[in-house]
């Protein structure tokens, strides 16, 4: 399975923020839209960064939540791991586990096509077990 699959139920927005707004911006957006992380962009094209939800619990703990005025570029992590929609689930969830983060932005040609979540694709797996268990009960009730 590879990350187009993933796209094809969820769709290719993604939620992106400027550099120059506020940590509470970003927030109230994740808090909004319901999601973790936000990719860090001035358009549709170059990934600048991403703001998850762990940078700004780690940005208020250290100062009391000041940093809720602070630019979210001064948070955001700017060395970020993107893929493109060929690449495969299992390698995906491998580099999330290993290098502990839950969000890989899609990237094709220059410009955003997707984001992935590790809760995309445990419920895709999820799905992908029940249809094969549900196969093999089909499978033997009919044998
Ligand atoms: P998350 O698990 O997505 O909440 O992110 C945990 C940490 O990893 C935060 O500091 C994020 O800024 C960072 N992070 C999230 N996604 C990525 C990514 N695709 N590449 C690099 N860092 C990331």
């Amino acid at each position: 399975m590879t990350v187009e699959t993933i796209l094809a139920t969820k769709g290719s927005h993604v939620e992106t923020i400027t550099p120059d707004r506020t940590l509470a911006d970003a927030a109230r957006l994740l808090a909004e839209k319901r999601i973790g992380a936000i990719v860090v962009s001035r358009g549709p094209d170059a990934v600048l960064g991403i703001i998850s939800e762990r940078d700004i619990v780690r940005a208020v703990a250290a100062n009391d939540g000041a940093a809720l005025a602070d630019p979210v570029e001064r948070h955001m992590t700017t060395n970020v791991v993107t893929c493109t929609r060929h690449a495969g689930i299992n390698k995906l969830m491998e580099i999330m586990t290993e290098q502990k983060f839950r969000h890989v932005p899609v990237v094709e040609d220059g410009r955003l096509a997707g984001i992935v979540s590790i809760g995309d694709i445990v419920k895709r797996r999820v799905a992908e077990i029940e249809a094969e268990q549900q196969a093999l009960r089909d499978y033997i009730a009919t044998a």
